[in-house]
């Protein structure tokens, strides 16, 4: 399963890289608390974007994890970046709470903003060590019971790196729904 729709609200789930999610109007950095570029998802969204991106996030900064804020995109092909601090698994508590609540705070600054759809990268689930599978059931579970509420997003893209992350990303949507 890759696809859950409620109302005028979908979710999908894509094999592929944040940084070229062009048709969505925000994508989520898994970001660092002072807003630096940094490696993985970050990394590459700082490269994308260029260095005045850094200077706008870091300004931004420190943020907590489950926090999140919003930037504009520069040089990406989309009009705003959300930047969600997600928990580092083993030193963060309750880390399911801090992440349901990245994901939970990103779409609440897209219902403010009015912006209408958004991808995310699988938060937490790199450097910051969380088993992908509890984190994809936590990502999913938040997001499929935030969507009844929305008003101005239509489209939650989760864009899962590799192959494994995808099915991973399936098999709980499969099992939620
Ligand atoms: P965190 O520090 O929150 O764990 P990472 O950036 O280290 O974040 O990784 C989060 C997840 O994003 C990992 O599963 C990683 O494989 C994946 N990832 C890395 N680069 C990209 C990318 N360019 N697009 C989408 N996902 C990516």
């Amino acid at each position: 399963m890759n696809r859950y729709i409620y109302g005028d609200v979908s979710l999908e789930l894509f094999k592929g890289d944040i940084t070229q999610q062009e048709e969505m109007e925000a994508i989520v950095n898994a970001a660092n608390a002072y807003l630096r570029a940094g490696g993985g998802v970050a990394g590459a969204i700082h490269r994308a974007a260029g260095p005045e991106l850094e200077k706008e996030s870091m300004r931004l900064g420190p943020i907590k994890p489950g926090e999140a804020v919003i930037t504009g995109a520069h040089q990406l092909p989309n009009t705003y970046v959300i930047h969600c601090l997600g928990p580092v698994y083993d030193r963060d508590i309750p880390h399911d709470k801090l992440l349901a609540d990245c994901y939970q705070n990103a779409l609440d600054i897209c219902e403010e903003k009015g912006i209408k759809s958004i991808a995310f990268p699988a938060i937490s689930t790199g450097a910051f060590g969380y088993p992908p599978e509890e984190a994809a059931e936590v990502a999913l579970r938040t997001i499929m019971k935030k969507m009844p509420s929305l008003k101005n997003v239509q489209l939650i893209r989760m864009v899962l790196f590799g192959e494994k992350d995808l099915e991973i990303h399936k098999e709980t949507l499969k099992k939620l729904m």
